[in-house]
């Protein structure tokens, strides 16, 4: 069975590994940056992308991240976890683990709307797709190479750069599993590709 993690520092990471075992997939709470040697793909949660980088910090994560991306392992950022993933965020021009071509403004939709729903269209993915944002970031700009998969008000809320997934909203908080599930698929080509190197 595939093996996903989700990084379990902080944030909604029990609500991923009941979306991931949905898709049929084997979860692992990352907790301990060795365990990253156990999983094909790994999924950064939402929570508080700030704290998060605090405790990668006191944890001695942030290499053993960088690597895993690095290393071709799809990894998938949701809403705090694409602040993450981003090469740069708007307030402060520098990013986290600075792997995915895309920049992000946090808490971007601003306090008269900290908390909604929308149904979305995921491009090739999912239409009608009900997607629940949480003092959402958005995508200011994305790199070439990057395919927006989703907008949401002409602000980009979904994207994908070749082994990197990422979206504003929570995935994780609905029982349509299908963005989860295209994200378990990715991880099982790229185990088909890396096991063909
Ligand atoms: N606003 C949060 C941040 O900046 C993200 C919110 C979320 O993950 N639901 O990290």
């Amino acid at each position: 069975m595939t093996k996903i993690g989700v990084l379990g520092l902080q944030g909604a990471v029990r609500e991923h590994v009941r979306s991931l075992e949905a898709c049929g997939a084997e979860a692992v709470v990352i907790k301990r940056k060795e365990q990253l040697e156990e999983v094909e793909g790994l999924i950064l949660p939402g929570g508080e992308s700030t704290t998060m980088r605090r405790l990668i910090d006191k944890y001695d994560f942030l290499d053993a991240l960088k690597n895993f991306g690095q290393s071709g392992k799809p990894m998938f950022g949701t809403c705090a976890g694409l602040i993450l993933l981003a090469k740069e965020i708007g307030s402060i021009s520098t990013g986290h683990l600075e792997l995915m071509d895309i920049k992000a403004e946090r808490n971007a939709f601003g306090r008269q709307r900290e908390s909604f729903e929308a149904d979305i269209d995921l491009k090739g993915i999912a239409e009608g797709f009900n997607a629940v944002f949480i003092r959402a970031p958005y995508i200011l700009e994305t790199g070439d190479d990057v395919e927006i998969l989703a907008t949401y008000y002409d602000k980009i809320v979904a994207a994908q750069q070749d082994h990197y997934l990422a979206c504003a909203f929570h995935p994780e908080l609905t029982d349509d599993h299908r963005f989860t599930q295209h994200f378990v698929d990715m991880v099982k080509q790229s185990q088909k590709k890396l096991a063909s190197l």
